[in-house]
């Protein structure tokens, strides 16, 4: 069988796919161009796409006659996958659950930290060469330890997210999720996504992206946020209206934000660029060697699972 990974890969995913399919890593970073879409899908039995890898319903009715029966996605995040109109063309789609999670609520704790103790900031001043010694009034930021965290998705990633703030830096957790969830240690499910907002110290997203969660956090959740909080988004950018985030910022309705993820990645708005109170990282939720080289072997079990004819591990 035919297999195209989208993006290259560390080298024991790639050769654990060489010993099931034929396979072509395809030799460019950037995601996958229209006509490189409509390609896949008549050339390939399995394609292994990543993020911005734009599966969408048109680019299915384009192609009448598609080879490709998988898409075994390396992510947990398949928002750039129209998964439904995928089945409804004969296609199934797997990600990679689990794999992620530590690493994901790492980087959301480093974005806790460093915007609420300004710790870009003092950064730049550094490299700047503009630090002129400490001082008892220099940079006083938000002390995080024993204040209270807002999870919006209080699913995998969001009570990894959880149980590092609470039992790290003593914080009483609170959340929002879309259905009933009952957790391992001590959080309070609130009803509504405002009342929540208006009750933190800092609210951090981990919702899935799409239709459902498109700019879930918005005016009306930013404006009850208390002035001091900062907002966290590690999920995707478009679950965030970048507009209402910047308003919200000049407008002091906010402390800070820290953000992994972007509404137009990888453009990031010059107005957050130029904030000071902003943390700005180029969504590195999953970056390190062993944690993608773990995401890359579970696609390729999805994958080698369809070949083998057996059931798909990760189905969505
Ligand atoms: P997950 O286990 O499926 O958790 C998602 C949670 O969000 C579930 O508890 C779900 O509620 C809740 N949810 C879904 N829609 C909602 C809505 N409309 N309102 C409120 N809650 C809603 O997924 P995960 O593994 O934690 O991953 C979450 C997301 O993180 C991924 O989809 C991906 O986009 C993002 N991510 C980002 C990075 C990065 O590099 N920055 C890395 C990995 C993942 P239910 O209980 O009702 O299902």
């Amino acid at each position: 069988m035919k297999l195209l990974i989208t993006r290259k890969l560390p080298d024991p995913v790639l050769s654990k796919a060489r010993d099931v399919f034929d396979v072509t890593v395809r030799d460019n970073t950037a995601p996958l161009s229209r006509e490189e879409l409509l390609q896949s899908l008549t050339d390939y039995d399995v394609v292994l796409p990543t993020l911005g890898d734009a599966y969408s319903a048109d680019i299915f009715a384009a192609v009448p006659e598609k080879r490709t029966k998988l898409l075994a996605n390396f992510g947990v995040g398949y928002n750039h996958i129209d998964a439904r109109a995928a089945r409804a063309a004969g296609i199934d789609v797997t990600n990679t659950p689990g794999a992620v999670t530590d690493a994901t609520a790492d980087i959301a704790l480093t974005l806790m930290l460093m915007t609420c103790r300004r710790a870009g900031e003092g950064e730049r001043m550094v490299r700047a060469g503009q630090w002129e010694g400490w001082h008892p009034t220099q940079l006083l930021g938000l002390h995080m330890s024993g204040k209270t965290l807002g999870v919006v998705g209080m699913g995998r990633i969001g009570q990894a997210i959880a149980q590092r703030a609470h039992f790290g830096f003593g914080m009483s957790v609170k959340f929002y999720n879309r259905s009933p969830k009952d957790v391992s240690f001590p959080a309070e499910q609130v009803a509504e996504l405002t009342d929540l907002a208006a009750q933190v110290d800092v609210l951090i997203v981990a919702v899935p992206g799409g239709a459902e969660t498109h700019h879930l956090i918005n005016a009306s959740v930013l404006n009850a946020m208390q002035p001091h909080a900062h907002m966290v988004n590690i999920a995707r950018g478009d679950v965030v209206n970048e507009t209402d985030l910047i308003a919200a910022l000049s407008k002091g309705q906010i402390a800070g934000a820290g953000l992994d993820v972007y509404e137009f990645e990888p453009k990031v708005p010059q107005a957050l660029i130029d904030m000071e109170n902003v943390t700005l990282l180029p969504h590195l939720g999953t970056a390190a060697l062993e944690v993608r080289t773990a995401m890359g072997l579970m696609a390729v079990d999805n994958a080698t699972a369809f070949a083998n004819g057996e059931s798909l591990p990760n189905a969505v």
